[in-house]
């Protein structure tokens, strides 16, 4: 998956949970977003060609020569434990929320790859199997139209948080 699909289904994750939540400050809601927005991009650090791999060369380069690309640095278990380990540092109520956002934005990349030909080995380094549930190629027809459906929801839900609409905030009062 190229990074625009990835960005758009962390904003998607990130904008959904924040449809369904209340009364929570704007910062707060924005630190969440952006959170997301960036763990969104992040597992693809292990590849230099990739959109985050070419804003960090060097480190880019490191990490793929060490660690590979879609092994460690798209394993959910890696991301579980990195993400309780913060979460027990981090008392900043603001580092909480960008800690949250981090590690959404993060499951849907994660997820995301999923839906490609190529996997995801969701239970690395313990098992090496990619498990698939789709037939994505990157940068493919089907993922341009993928990722069209992706922004499409996105509009609809942020029309709902401006109350302009309640697709998916009709059950709330
Ligand atoms: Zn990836």
């Amino acid at each position: 998956m190229n990074y625009k699909t990835h960005i758009n289904g962390g904003i998607l994750a990130s904008l959904y949970i924040t449809s369904q939540i209340h009364n929570v400050e704007l910062l707060h809601t924005a630190i969440f977003i952006g959170g997301s927005m960036l763990g969104s991009l992040l597992p693809d650090i292990d590849h230099r060609s990739s959109y985050i791999g070419n804003k960090a060369k060097p480190v880019s380069r490191v990490i793929n020569k060490l660690a590979g690309h879609r092994k460690l640095f798209h394993s959910p278990l890696l991301y579980l434990i990195l993400y309780f380990i913060a979460d027990i540092f981090i008392l900043n109520k603001f580092g909480i929320s960008f800690n949250k956002g981090l590690f959404l934005g993060i499951m849907s990349h994660l997820l995301l790859d999923s839906f490609t030909i190529g996997g995801l080995p969701w239970f690395y380094p313990i098992s090496k199997k990619r498990f698939s549930i789709g037939k994505i190629k990157t940068n493919s027809q089907l993922e341009f139209t993928f990722c069209g459906i992706l922004i499409f929801i996105n509009i609809l839900i942020l029309l709902d948080l401006l109350k302009i609409t309640s697709i998916f905030t009709f059950t709330q009062g």
